[in-house]
């Protein structure tokens, strides 16, 4: 993360203002995504100095003596402070003097990071022990964060329980989640910590109300492994105004291309469903590994809702491991996830791609005339000028590795019309 802004303040606390509260101001400007907060004092032998935390609107968390170190966040914070927007204005570091036998000089560090568009790379679909995973929550955490990766979502079977037992990490955003499973199909929710009230579906009707429970709740859902050939989407994919779909469900697979093909027809449909993968781990195995595949989503904060958001629009692309680049597509000024107005007597499209580093594999450029471009490639940027023909109703690009017969990256489309 970029730094945007860092201030050190300093004070000179002598003997005589032993056991006072003091209060040292620092300002904050609008769209802060994290403030941290690094107390330091000379003789900590002798010395005791108390931290604690006032936003523009009062108290807003307090440590005493318990931490030099703490962050804020609207999504997490260090235990002790509030978590919330970090609003605009005068804010201020409290400091209790409460033990100074003679001078204590303190130091204190202000970061502010400020909101801005970056990558973050995740796992959309794992189980803890709160369904049948063997793993709890913290555990996860720990092997998200092993795996290299950014987020995760918390996708137990039809229960919420792990939403409500976040542990409190700086690094790892915490996207909340539940898979519903019925018994004809699985689809994963996102964002909310209950979607709905009650996972039992009978009936088709039952799961049109269930989406319906978790839009109007804030969520945004999946349908997950379609084709898998032990738990497939038998509801029928076409009774739903699907808003993602899982193209890619732990390693690749057949069932994978499956349901990557049946996503490739909406779009020539004219539907718009976004793109996600996720591993589905439960617990230690060969194959199944958090990251396998990644989603990495382009959000202007790394907090779950800024993750969802990003998601909803389509700024997300599925690699193959947490160490597989993202991918940005871009035609005139529009961006994966993004709609460029159609203009059927135009000339053809220009189309920009460009990865995180370097890739060498297969690019494929599909359309909805099919797939218009099919070469090697060995670099991080291309340019095709005039590639996409102006009367396509989407762009969207592959990366295959030829050796492995499987992708290395897919993209999010974008749409004309
Ligand atoms: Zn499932
Ligand atoms: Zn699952």
């Amino acid at each position: 993360m970029s730094t945007d802004k860092q201030l050190t303040l300093t004070e000179t606390i002598d003997h005589s203002r032993q056991g006072e509260y003091l209060t040292l101001p620092f300002s904050v400007i609008d769209d802060m995504e994290e403030i941290k907060i690094e107390l330091d004092f000379t003789d900590k032998e002798s010395n005791v100095i108390d931290l604690g935390v006032e936003d523009p609107n009062g108290f807003r968390g307090w440590s005493g003596g318990a931490r030099k170190e703490v962050f804020l966040r609207e999504d997490r914070a260090t235990p002790g402070y509030n978590i919330g927007e970090l609003p605009e204005g005068k804010w201020g570091v409290i400091l209790n003097a409460y033990r100074v036998p003679t001078v204590c000089s303190v130091t204190v560090k202000i970061t502010c990071i400020r909101s801005k568009r970056r990558w973050y790379k995740g796992d959309l679909h794992l189980h803890t022990n709160h369904s049948d995973g063997a793993y709890t929550v913290s555990e996860v955490v720990e092997n998200i964060r092993y795996a290299d990766l950014d987020f995760l979502a918390l996708t137990d079977h039809n229960t919420f329980s792990q939403n409500f037992q976040f542990p409190v990490v700086e690094d790892i955003a915490i996207i909340p989640g539940v898979e519903l499973t019925t018994n004809k199909g699985h689809a994963n929710f996102y964002g909310v910590h209950q979607p709905f009230l009650d996972f039992r579906c009978r009936s088709i009707e039952d799961v049109q109300g269930k989406m319906d429970e978790g839009i109007t709740n804030g969520s945004f859902y999946s349908i997950n492994h379609p084709h898998c050939q032990y738990c497939p989407w038998e509801w029928g994919l076409e009774h739903f105004d699907i808003n993602m779909v899982e193209i890619w469900n732990g390693p690749w697979s057949e069932a994978n291309q499956k349901t990557l093909d049946w996503w490739d027809s909406q779009l020539k449909q004219g539907e718009k469903v976004v793109a996600i993968g996720g591993s589905d781990t439960h617990r230690e195995h060969k194959k199944i590994k958090y990251g396998f595949p990644t989603t990495w989503l382009n959000a202007w904060r790394h907090s779950p809702g800024k993750l969802v958001e990003a998601m909803k629009s389509g700024r997300a692309c599925v690699g193959r491991t947490p160490a597989s680049p993202w991918i940005e597509i871009k035609t005139m000024d529009t961006y994966m996830g993004g709609s460029y107005p159609r203009v059927n007597n135009l000339n053809d499209i220009p189309l920009e791609v460009e990865f995180k580093e370097k890739v060498k594999g297969i690019i494929k450029v599909i359309t909805d005339h099919g797939t218009i471009l099919n070469e090697a490639i060995d670099s991080q940027k291309v340019y095709y000028s005039n590639s996409i023909s102006s009367d396509s109703k989407y762009v969207r690009v592959e990366v295959w590795d030829v050796d492995l017969e499987e992708p290395i990256v897919i993209s999010n489309p974008i749409y004309f019309d």
